[in-house]
């Protein structure tokens, strides 16, 4: 597997910041790393409590 996505990396991701490429190669890393897609939403989730993505169990 890849390195592992820095946070800053993510938020541009979900910011819609990122080269196309960039984005290509984020998204692909993110499908099949755990623990990158969820370190977003985790920090998502700190700050706004209302936001519940699909991936998260509990
Ligand atoms: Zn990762």
């Amino acid at each position: 597997m890849d390195k592992c996505l820095d946070i800053g990396i993510i938020q541009a991701f979900l910011d819609g910041e990122l080269s196309h490429d960039e984005t290509s190669a984020v998204s692909s890393h993110m499908a099949l790393c755990d623990s990158c897609v969820l370190l977003p939403w985790l920090k998502l989730k700190a700050k706004r409590r209302s936001f519940s993505p699909h991936s998260i169990a509990n």
